[in-house]
């Protein structure tokens, strides 16, 4: 054991020191940043392999140049086949935040699916599928275990993990990992709360704002496809509400700016 494994949990030590491999799923924003550079220093390095799930033209431009630039690994970028509006058009309807098909078909499946072809190309082993969700994100987060084995994703021979390794950070721990590393954030945190779809269904006004500022023909498109699908990403009280209505912000005024 080195002085640097010494300062993880146990169990986690017990995984490196069984050969495990740490997927650690890099989205581009603060957190994963801050996971990143967390395990960089404590595991060693080829017992990490990084992955991105791309949501391809709806995530801020320019975010994986971001993460490569704030790595010292290889980027593995994995994609969904279907694409976050081609889903909304075809369903007719927006992911919620109760029903998230965004994250579990375009995140987490691709992710998931990369570890198990990863690992058989391996010959089986332990995965540990890492996450930089934190408990201040929200009292749902707060209540996930941070530490728990996959049953319905180990079969004989391989066997699989989920760790969240910044689970108990505050947002400025966050903001202070990554300076320590002698890094910075995304430079859309210069304005925003949040990153990763310019517009995320549980995005703040704040954030939908500056990502229409700075994004004006990705709007346009989200505005046109409520239009078309007659339903919205947000309501206002119990009554649906068009985006540009909801964050004040016209398509022309935006269009005329530009
Ligand atoms: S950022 Fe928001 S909209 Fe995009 S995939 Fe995640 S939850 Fe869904």
């Amino acid at each position: 054991m080195t002085e640097t494994t010494k300062q993880l949990p146990p169990e986690i030590t017990d995984l490196v020191l069984s050969d495990a491999v740490f997927y650690v799923s890099h989205s581009g924003g603060k957190d994963s940043q801050a996971m990143y550079s967390m395990m960089a220093s404590l595991i060693p390095h080829d017992q990490i392999v990084v992955i991105h799930a791309s949501l391809g033209d709806v995530e801020w431009p320019g975010v994986i140049e971001h993460i490569n630039s704030t790595i010292s690994h290889e980027l593995n970028i994995v994609k969904a086949e279907k694409t976050f509006l081609g889903m909304v058009e075809r369903r007719g309807k927006w992911p919620s935040a109760q029903h998230r098909q965004c994250t579990s078909d375009l995140k987490r499946g691709p992710i998931e699916k990369f570890i198990r072809q990863d690992m058989k190309r391996r010959g089986g082993g332990i995965a540990v599928n890492c996450m930089g969700l934190r408990a201040a994100e929200s009292s749902a987060r707060a209540k996930r275990q941070p530490f728990r084995k996959k049953d319905s994703q180990s079969v004989t021979g391989r066997a699989v993990w989920e760790w969240f390794p910044i689970f108990t950070l505050s947002t400025p721990d966050v903001f202070e990992m990554i300076a320590r590393a002698g890094q910075k954030p995304f430079w859309a945190y210069q304005q925003n709360e949040r990153l990763s779809c310019v517009f995320c269904i549980m995005g703040s006004r704040n954030d939908l704002r500056h990502g229409a500022e700075q994004n004006p023909e990705l709007y346009r498109r989200y505005v046109e496809l409520e239009r078309r699908i007659g339903h919205t990403m947000f309501m206002k009280g119990k009554q649906p509400v068009w985006i540009d209505e909801y964050i004040g912000i016209p398509v022309q005024i935006i269009e005329e700016a530009v």
